[in-house]
């Protein structure tokens, strides 16, 4: 039961997700008895996934898919699982795969599991945990397809390094023009800031705050602890600040290791989409906010005192551990 991965990168370079993956992937072969092959898709440096344990790698050089395109893409991991024999293919959390992973499966006749968190709990029947209902409660899910695609959750498994030589074949692949119908023609980025996705520490402002005007408190913080910022849904409506920030329900889920929520109730639909952080921090002048009964500490009081006295103690504290 060979294990396949796939590695996502954004120009050229791996996302951190794919690292993650690639841990999984090398536990979970490590689980089955078997090994984790690798294959990326116009990757710059595809042997740096041998810090992560994985020793085979199927490297695709394509000018024709130098953007994501779901489909292409869909055709040529099912082209890689059919020659390494792949009958678990592991994909990242992130938009893309989670466009990607159903069409694999269709291809694959796979059965798909998303949202996943752990390494199976049973391999026969193979039975994995996964998160539900906006990551309130867990269910574990039996896949009995002989292929199976496996989503795993951002940041629900972490980066395992583990030094390993890897080998590189490359791999040629064939795409029609029935695969290519649909194209991304232009990207606008937001450059130079760390993305939500990305951020091992996201730093969140919402309504309490008042206005755009005192944003710089909270990007300053979120550049003296290396986050990435983020907002409540009105904050992004008022245009207060941009959409690509807006987290929540309906805006980008997060899943860091720190979440900071400053100026934010905590309604049901912001919860729904950060409830997967590890530790959530909650700075609100409300004692009664509903946030503070999600939060894993809490600071009842005025932001604009708060935060710049801990921007303050953050650059001592740097200071004296440089
Ligand atoms: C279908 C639907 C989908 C939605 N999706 C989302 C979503 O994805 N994401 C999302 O965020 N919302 C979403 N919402 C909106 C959500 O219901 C709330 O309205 C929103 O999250 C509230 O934003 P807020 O906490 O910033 O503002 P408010 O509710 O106005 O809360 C402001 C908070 O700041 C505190 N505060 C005020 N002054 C200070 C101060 N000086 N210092 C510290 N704290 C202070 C207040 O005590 C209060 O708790 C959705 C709503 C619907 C109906």
């Amino acid at each position: 039961m060979m294990v396949l991965v796939y590695t996502e990168t954004d120009n050229g370079k791996f996302k951190k997700a794919s690292l993650e993956v690639a841990s999984y992937a090398k536990a979970l072969a490590e689980q089955l008895g078997t090994k984790a092959t690798a294959m990326t898709i116009n990757a710059e440096n595809p042997a740096e996934l041998g810090n992560y344990g994985i020793d085979s790698i199927l490297a695709v050089s394509n000018e024709q898919i130098t953007q994501f395109n779901a489909k292409a893409y869909a055709e040529i991991i099912k082209q890689a699982a059919k020659q390494t024999d792949a009958h678990i293919i592991v994909v990242s959390s992130s938009a893309n795969a989670k466009y990607l992973a159903p069409l694999l499966a269709v291809n694959l006749e796979a059965g798909y599991a998303s949202n996943v968190i752990a390494l199976p709990t049973s391999t026969n029947p193979f039975v994995v945990k996964r998160t539900a209902f906006s990551n309130k409660a867990f269910n574990y899910t039996e896949i009995n397809t002989p292929v199976k695609v496996i989503g795993l959750s951002g940041n629900s498994f972490g980066l395992k390094e583990l030094k390993t030589e890897a080998t590189i074949t490359s791999f040629s692949v064939e795409i029609s023009e029935a695969d290519l119908s649909i194209k991304v023609t232009n990207i606008d980025k937001v450059s130079g800031k760390l993305t939500i996705a990305d951020a091992d520490i996201v730093v969140s402002g919402g309504r309490g705050l008042k206005g755009p005007e005192n944003w710089g408190m909270i990007e300053e913080l979120a550049e003296v602890l290396g986050a990435a910022t983020a907002c409540s849904k009105p904050v992004s409506d008022l245009g207060w600040r941009p959409h690509s920030e807006h987290v929540g329900q309906t805006g980008k889920p997060v899943a860091t290791n720190l979440y900071i929520a400053i100026g934010i109730s905590g309604a049901i639909q912001h919860l729904a989409g950060v409830n997967a952080s590890k530790v959530k921090v909650v700075i609100n002048s409300d004692p009664e906010a509903p946030f503070f009964k999600a939060a894993d500490y809490g600071v009842v009081g005025d932001a604009f005192t708060i935060v710049p006295e801990l921007i303050q103690k953050l650059k001592e504290f740097k200071a004296s551990n440089a």
